[in-house]
């Protein structure tokens, strides 16, 4: 009996012990996965700043933002929102609070993630580069695997054959054009960007196919000039291509016998001949179809700048960071010469100069005929991020107010890539992609630099630099023939075979929120617009 109550006294006791050492397990874990839960849902509450919001309406002053999770939750002034006592509080009293920076037109490489970052850029386009693995970098962006702003891509951009650089890609039909729009769609592009030499007839395939899918068309153009490019489509031009050549004032082709160089310094100096009366003319047109110019001053007209020589300093500063070692040597080199922004010959500055003041004078037309102007850096071989700061300040130059300018870099360029339900600026529902300067942009727009805190996705950001920072997949070297090519031969061999090419690459395609363009678009005007796409010359590579 003894012995029985002995034995059970002992199951007894060691049921105790599971008990107790489940106890104490759940404690430790169970502990930390709600410790882990509240650490990443725990509550930011932004107190005391001065919010402007990115719509463009009067800021308001000792404001409050809420953040949980990735998502900004309430917005209001300090005597209107409350927030709990577990709340992180984050005191912005003296401070600025603006949406996180969106750069319309950059080139990603590997080394540039921390330094947008770092500027207040939380999102990006880019305009050119290898489809996968722009998508590949994009996705682990977005998983926290690399450290930098969120990525929007193009993918390869679409060209009149044989394609003038890597990331083109040559379509000579209609049919061809809008199966290359829906397999770059498939593969998550947000926009689609059409090169120099396409046609008027390809460019309307193309924009009827991207519209069909929900996206934009952007294009840095030649042959087809800015007219006919807004009446077969076009939602966006970049570096205002085209323009002139709708002038008469360039020609359609590469001149023979001119380098990169020459060709870009020349269609500058074009810009001096500009007759305004028929410029208002053709801008009339342009912002009628809601296209949307995208002048990138900070990379192409830096040269005319008067900020250019405070800029090559402020670059030489970077050049010598030593916690920005992982940055290549013939960018960093860059960085202390400013080589590309120096004119030598006097006459051909001054006509640049003038240039300059009549793309400023278009730039101002436009917006006031209802047109859309947004802010791009065209950054490949910039400081990332500090170009799009250094864009804002020549929009301010060309005229605009500083509000004016963070509304483009913010809602306006948000809305272009149809995300503007999603981000662009600080109303509750939208991500958590915040930035707090420490001086008040509106007074002087040189104070976006003074970026002091930045909030990605609910996560406050590391703005340091750091020697050894990497991402996880380099960027490859790209050969030929690239993902598209082979699926448009694939697609031209099975059309001859069973006519099924279409109806195949739709049923490829994973990508969601195709629509979201067009009912963006509807918010907007009747028209549409959305998407640019382009690229540069003398300092671009793509
Ligand atoms: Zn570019």
């Amino acid at each position: 009996m003894f012995g029985g109550e002995s034995k059970r006294g002992q199951r007894r006791s060691s049921l105790r012990c599971v008990l107790l050492c489940l106890a104490v397990l759940c404690l430790i874990f169970g502990g930390r996965l709600v410790q882990s839960a509240v650490r990443s849902e725990q509550m930011i509450a932004l107190v005391g700043g001065t919010l402007i919001d990115g719509n463009g309406g009067v800021p308001l002053k000792d404001a409050v933002v809420l953040i949980q999770g990735n998502k900004i939750v309430k917005v209001g002034s300090r005597n209107k929102v409350k927030y709990p006592k577990t709340a992180k509080v984050i005191d912005t009293t003296g401070k600025f609070i603006l949406p996180g920076l969106i750069d319309m037109h950059i080139h990603y490489f590997d080394w540039m993630g921390e330094l947008f970052l770092a500027h207040g850029v939380t999102t990006v386009k880019d305009v050119g580069n290898d489809l996968l693995w722009i998508e590949t970098i994009s996705s682990e962006a977005q998983q926290g695997k690399v450290r930098g702003p969120r990525i929007f891509y193009v993918g390869d951009g679409l060209d009149s054959p044989p394609p003038a650089r890597e990331t083109h890609v040559g379509v000579d039909t209609p049919q061809m054009a809008q199966r290359a729009v829906a397999l770059l769609r498939s593969r998550g592009a947000s926009a689609i960007k059409v090169r120099e030499k396409l046609t008027p007839e390809l460019l309307k395939a193309i924009t009827e196919e991207a519209h069909k899918l929900g996206i934009p068309v952007t294009g840095h153009i030649r042959r087809t000039d800015a007219r006919e490019a807004a009446l077969a489509g076009i939602d966006g031009l970049e570096h205002v291509s085209g323009f002139l050549q709708a002038l008469g004032l360039r020609p359609r082709e590469f001149e023979p016998g001119q380098n990169e160089l020459q060709t870009f310094i020349a269609d500058l100096k074009a810009f001096s001949q500009i007759e305004t009366a028929k410029a208002d003319e053709l801008i009339k047109l342009l912002a009628s179809r809601q296209v949307a110019l995208i002048p990138t001053m900070a990379n192409w007209w830096r040269i005319a700048s008067e900020r250019r020589e405070e800029f090559a300093r402020e670059d030489a500063e970077y050049a010598k960071n030593p916690q920005l070692a992982y940055v290549p040597g013939d960018v960093r080199k860059q960085w202390a010469s400013s080589s590309f922004y120096k004119l030598k010959n006097a006459d051909d500055l001054a006509q640049v100069q003038a240039g300059y003041k009549k793309l400023q004078y278009i730039l101002m037309q436009h917006y006031k005929a209802g047109g859309k102007v947004l802010a791009a850096s065209d950054t490949f071989s910039s400081v990332p991020g500090l170009s799009l700061q250094r864009e804002l300040m020549l929009l301010v130059d060309a005229g605009f107010t500083p509000m004016q300018a963070i509304t483009m870099a913010t809602r306006d360029n948000a809305q272009f890539l149809a995300r503007g339900k999603e981000t662009g600026t600080i109303v509750p529902g939208k991500l958590a992609d915040i930035i707090v300067l420490s001086a008040n942009p509106l007074e002087d727009i040189r104070d976006i630099e003074r970026v002091e805190k930045v909030i990605k996705d609910g996560q406050e950001v590391d703005t340091n630099y750091h020697a050894n920072y990497s991402i996880p997949t380099p960027r490859p070297a790209i050969k030929r023939p690239v993902w598209l090519e082979q699926q448009l031969q694939r697609s031209d061999k099975s059309k001859a075979g069973n006519g099924q090419t279409r109806e195949a690459v739709k049923s490829d395609e994973p990508c969601s929120s195709a629509h979201a363009i067009g009912q963006e678009k509807e918010q907007n005007h009747a028209k549409a617009s959305h998407l640019h796409h382009r690229c540069c010359s003398c300092c671009c590579r793509w």
